[in-house]
């Protein structure tokens, strides 16, 4: 009986292993899946991370667009409310791009936007927003800086664009320029954004209308 007893209590012992063991594997395979889903997450959210990059970018030069300059904005006047700094709205448009197509070719042009877009980035601080506003127009937004600092930084944007040349071919190019409007204000959450961009443009306007080249600035209250 004793005997019996023994073997079947091995039995049960055996078989217990044998369950642990089947757990234990049953447990690594789950672990396994659950770091391939991890993976698999953190692949998407990169994925979603680039989309949303390229949403908010123009395809040509890298900068942002004009969309998220939109979204953007807002939230960038009221931090800077916050800190009591001012806002520098520049707004900038190449002088007779039409004729560079029309002259160098198209290829030339977008050489010049590419080109022009790599200033851009060298000449502000990451934190300030750069952005294709437009064709052959771009938009600057800095915050915690002052008009006299901006102009000078759009005056020297003006002499690298000038001084670089552009090759597209056999063809070369010197000499491009831009006008600007430079709108400064005080950061302020209930300011109409609408009015601050149609100041910039009257200002960029003022600028064309002076003969091309030049920056003209403007301060709201
Ligand atoms: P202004 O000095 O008055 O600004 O004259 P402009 O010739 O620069 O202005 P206009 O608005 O007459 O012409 C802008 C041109 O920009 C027309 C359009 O074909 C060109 N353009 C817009 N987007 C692109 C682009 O992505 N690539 C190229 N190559 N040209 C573009
Ligand atoms: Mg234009
Ligand atoms: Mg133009």
């Amino acid at each position: 009986h004793v005997d019996h007893q023994t073997r079947l209590a091995r039995l049960e012992i055996e078989h217990a292993r044998r369950e642990r063991a089947i757990a234990e594997t049953a447990e690594a395979a789950i672990m396994q899946k659950n770091q391939l889903l991890e993976q698999r997450l953190r692949e998407v959210e990169r994925l979603q991370e680039s989309l949303r990059e390229l949403a908010n970018r123009d395809a040509l030069t890298g900068l942002y667009n004009r969309r998220f300059l939109g979204e953007a904005l807002p939230g960038l006047v009221s931090m800077a409310a916050r800190r009591g700094d001012r806002i520098v709205v520049i707004l900038i448009d190449l002088d007779h791009f039409k004729q560079i197509n029309d002259v160098y070719g198209h290829q030339m042009g977008d050489f010049v936007l590419e080109g022009f877009a790599d200033l851009v980035r060298d000449a502000f601080r990451a934190h300030d927003l750069c952005c294709r506003y437009g064709g052959e127009e771009f938009c600057v937004v800095m915050a915690d800086t002052d008009d006299i600092a901006a102009h000078e930084r759009v005056e020297e944007l003006q002499e690298r664009l000038g001084e670089r040349r552009f090759t597209s071919g056999d063809k070369e190019l010197t000499r491009v320029g831009f006008s600007a409007g430079i709108v400064t204000f005080k950061a302020d959450p209930r300011m109409d954004l609408d009015v601050v961009f149609r100041r910039a443009d009257q200002a960029l306007y003022a600028s064309k209308n002076a003969g091309r080249r030049q920056i003209s600035a403007l301060e709201l209250a």
